[in-house]
């Protein structure tokens, strides 16, 4: 039966399963370390979503370094995973190591800043345009409290997300629209509230959706990715953040840019490369070159309404903050990554080689004319199993092709390269070559050849 993907099922599984041998077989002494389960995981594994790749077993690591990964056994692997985006600058970024080593002996939290703080709410505005900011650890904390931000100036309680976004694990933004209707996200575990009461969904580049659904001026904020990049990818269409920033001034509300993964963009992220002009900006995972850190930054605007709201509220917990947000290990390594890694430099090397992916992958496409397409935000690409581009959540949502993608990433482990589980996604790093990508180019044509037959 051909899939919407092109590709015959029954060939599929048949590839699935010669590359799972083929997976095992490189990896003795893992599948022995690692038994039926890490003991003492409920699971077997330390975080659920490690059981989730497609690998027979997880990949049990060695080391990393640059954007190389080795396994126990010795198998080393061109990443283009990167800890999906948290590294990626390269494992161990040389400046970042040294950041740690530094402050390694200084003491690693102490609720206090250091000096490496003094300059950084600068540097932050330098890269990302906004003039005050809040550490936080997580990219999923810094959400949660830019959100409680937005609500706590605009006295509204309800907030807008477009359909397929994901902005960590943050319960208001976790609605999806089925058939035209809100639900809660399928899947979710223990959730007791009908989020879709307080958070309204429209589909990425539905404008007139947008616009009906910010009329009734109760939203305080639309919280959105520049470009969905949590299912497949889907862009802009022309002129959408435009009318986007048009419309939310119009209805008084917020608008918060999540930019976790589009960071891939340049040193300012999207919003600097295309001047979007958020009244909110969050950033968490590579911030910090891979030690857990984020950020979320607030206008001028924004930061007086702010401070005249805790001027009229009463004394006690905001709701916001970790007692490990702010640590001088946060400190030095973020200034380390901003001042060092995050260079216009290290981008220019990293859009360049992503160009060559993407070329190198769309011309494999079309040799075997598969109905498939490549999507790119600077150094983050992507190929998606089904035609393009996609226009929003719902065609992401159907572009997904799991058994299919489970196959390839298998087979392109057995030939040298790591991308990201559960989609299509790759990552070239400051430390990428060229000649890792032409490997993973040429990966990708002997599958794309093995499936094509
Ligand atoms: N925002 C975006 C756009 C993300 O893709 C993610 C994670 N994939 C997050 C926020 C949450 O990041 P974290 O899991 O590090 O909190």
């Amino acid at each position: 039966i051909a899939t919407r993907s092109g590709v015959d099922a029954a060939r599929i599984a048949e590839l699935r399963e010669a590359e799972a041998a083929v997976f095992r077989k490189a990896r003795p002494k893992s599948e022995v370390r690692i038994g039926n389960g890490i003991e003492g995981f409920f699971g077997g594994v330390p975080m659920h979503w490690m059981n989730d790749w497609p690998t027979p077993f997880p990949i049990l690591v060695e080391s990393a370094k640059g954007a190389r990964i080795t396994d126990i056994d010795g198998n080393a692997l061109d990443d283009f995973c990167l800890g999906d985006t948290g590294s990626m600058f390269g494992h161990s970024p040389p400046p970042v190591a040294r950041a740690i080593r530094r402050q390694s002996s200084r003491g690693l939290t102490y609720m206090l800043p250091s000096e490496d703080a003094l300059g950084l709410g600068r540097l932050l505005e330098a890269h990302f345009g906004l003039p005050f900011w809040q550490i936080a650890t997580t990219a999923t904390d810094a959400n949660r409290f830019a959100l409680r931000v937005t609500r706590a100036v605009t006295g509204r309680d309800t907030i807008l997300v477009f359909n397929g976004c994901y902005h960590g694990a943050v319960d208001e933004t976790m609605v999806r629209m089925k058939d035209g209707k809100p639900i809660n996200r399928p899947g979710l575990a223990g959730e007791f509230r009908d989020l879709t009461a307080r958070t309204k969904i429209v589909e990425f580049n539905d404008i007139a959706a947008l616009e009906q659904a910010l009329a009734d001026k109760s939203v305080a904020c639309v919280i959105t990715e520049p470009v969905l990049t949590n299912s497949c990818m889907v862009l802009p269409e022309q002129g959408f953040h435009a009318t986007l920033r048009d419309l939310t001034r119009k209805a008084g509300t917020l608008l918060l840019i999540d930019e976790t993964h589009t960071i891939s963009s340049g040193p300012g992220g999207y919003t600097k490369a295309f001047g979007l002009e958020p009244d909110l900006f969050v950033l968490g995972k590579p911030v910090a070159g891979g030690v857990p850190a984020s950020v979320w930054g607030m206008s001028g605007a924004v930061a007086d309404r702010y401070a005249a709201y805790n001027r009229t509220k009463e004394p006690g917990y905001s709701g916001m903050g970790t007692t490990l947000s702010a640590n001088p290990l946060q400190f030095a390594t973020m200034k380390a990554t901003l001042e060092e890694v995050m260079t216009e430099e290290n981008y220019a090397h990293m859009a360049r080689l992503a160009m060559r992916l993407d070329a190198g992958l769309t011309a494999v496409i079309d040799r075997f004319g598969l109905p498939w397409h490549v999507a790119r935000v600077g150094a983050r690409v992507e190929f998606i199993c089904a035609p393009g581009p996609l226009k929003n959540g719902d065609e992401a949502e159907s572009a997904h092709a799991p058994e299919l993608e489970a196959a390839i990433h298998v087979a392109l482990v057995n030939r040298g390269a790591l991308i990201a589980p559960f989609h299509n996604m790759m990552l070239v790093s400051p430390a990428t070559k060229a000649r890792q990508v032409d490997r993973l180019i040429s990966a990708f044509a002997d599958v794309a050849a093995k499936i094509s037959v």
